[in-house]
């Protein structure tokens, strides 16, 4: 789509093996004693900037014009309501219709090794959770609206399932720090294929191969595998978002996949946090917060800036909205967009009555003004054994990541 685009995804592809090969190289311990010496030194301040430390005093704050720069944390949690389950997490049914390919576990599914000698199981689940089948939630157009009204800095997603570019957030606000389904690339020589392209193979239940004479490698989605490297727009984005970021607001993350989580203990000690989910995460990240000192303070005596909203991330998000005075802007908005949506999906019913659903991005992408995004400069891996510290930026860097489950 945008040669942006394809030009990060084929830098990433180089950047892979070589951050690889140099997990242990001297730069990391650098790039972590940096990390360290940047942690203390923001620990320093934490003047309480809320008002009043509630839902409400997030509110206040935001209406108040001191709030400029806000930044989304978002997981599986705001999709849900979409139809899209946690699909990374066993026990949703989803695995199970897989039994027959004898999967050694489930996450093996989201294995680059095991995908790369036996990717058929994969596909089946792609097939089954194919991106565009479903529509954005309130939630997701909840943040649209915040960068809208140009107090978005940043949303960084979890998920891949492109529900953000589909509600019309543009492209340059978006981290997608797991990859995406929006592009695919050959395993073998790199070349970029599309969405549609990706979708009639996956709907035929083909394996997808590279049509490049001679190639026949395996093409595979843009989305990061346990084993493969972040996106270098994540760790670059994030060294320069973080330290401008004056509210925080986690959305539908239990917060447990490294290196993504940490991102909430980058902001400064004195930041607001808003965090919006069924469940407090157990604010675990012990070595962390020990290390850092950036844990969760929602309990503590002496919370400064720490906001726990028990909710449903579409309902948090009306509750919010209600209390800005947004509530009926975004009610229409959700409804409008909806309506467009269903309206696009009927025009472009094909003739076999499968829906053309690559049309809804495809005419948003052509509203949205294209980003320039940030230039490339490190790489994060995302792996499935064990889980790191978040040691910050450097060129090259390496990252150990884990869903734990
Ligand atoms: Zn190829």
């Amino acid at each position: 789509m945008s040669t942006d685009n394809d030009k990060a995804i084929e830098e990433g592809s180089e950047g892979e093996s070589e951050a690889a090969s140099n997990s242990q190289t001297p730069s990391t311990m650098e790039s972590l004693s940096r990390y360290l010496l940047d942690a203390l030194s923001l620990a320093e301040d934490t003047t309480q900037i809320l008002e009043e430390v509630s839902f409400e005093g997030v509110a206040k704050y935001i209406t108040s014009g001191k709030c400029q720069n806000i930044i989304t944390m978002v997981g599986a949690g705001i999709s849900t309501s979409a139809g899209i389950p946690d699909f990374r997490s066993p026990g949703t049914g989803l695995y199970d219709n897989l039994q027959q390919y004898n999967l050694p576990h489930p996450q093996a599914i989201f294995m680059i090794d095991f995908f790369k000698e036996n990717p058929k199981p994969f596909f089946v689940l792609a097939k089954e959770l194919y991106p565009g089948s479903f529509k954005p939630t309130p939630c997701h157009y909840f943040i649209k609206m915040l960068n809208d009204k140009g107090l978005l800095l940043r949303h960084y997603t979890q998920n891949i399932d492109t529900l953000e570019r589909v509600s019309g957030l543009p492209e340059d606000k978006i981290v997608e720090a797991h990859g995406t389904f929006h592009t695919s690339h050959c395993m073998e020589c790199g070349k970029v294929y599309s969405l549609s392209w990706m979708k009639e193979k996956i709907f035929a239940d083909e394996i997808p191969h590279c049509e490049e004479a001679d190639c026949g490698g395996v093409i595979k989605p843009d989305i990061v595998f346990f084993g493969e490297s972040l996106p270098q727009r994540f760790a670059e984005c994030a060294s320069l978002d973080f330290k401008k970021c004056d509210l925080l607001i986690i959305l539908g993350t239990s917060l447990v996949v490294q290196p993504f989580a940490s991102l909430a203990h980058r902001v400064s000690a004195s930041t607001p946090r808003l965090y919006i989910n069924l469940e407090k995460c157990d604010s675990s990240d012990m070595l962390m917060a020990m290390l850092f000192g950036g844990g969760f303070t929602f309990d503590a005596e002496n919370n400064t800036r720490d906001v726990f909203k028990k909710a449903m991330c579409d309902e948090g998000c009306y509750e919010l909205a209600q209390l800005l005075g947004w509530g009926d802007e975004l009610q229409s908005l959700v409804k409008k967009e909806h309506e467009r949506i269903d309206q696009l999906k009927t025009a472009s019913m094909s003739g076999d009555g499968s829906l053309s659903d690559s049309s809804v991005v495809a005419t948003r992408q052509r509203d949205v003004q294209q980003g320039t995004g940030a230039s490339v400069s490190t790489t994060e891996t995302h792996q499935g054994t064990e889980k790191s510290v978040d040691s910050n930026a450097s060129p090259r860097q390496t990252e150990t990541v884990i869903k734990e489950s």
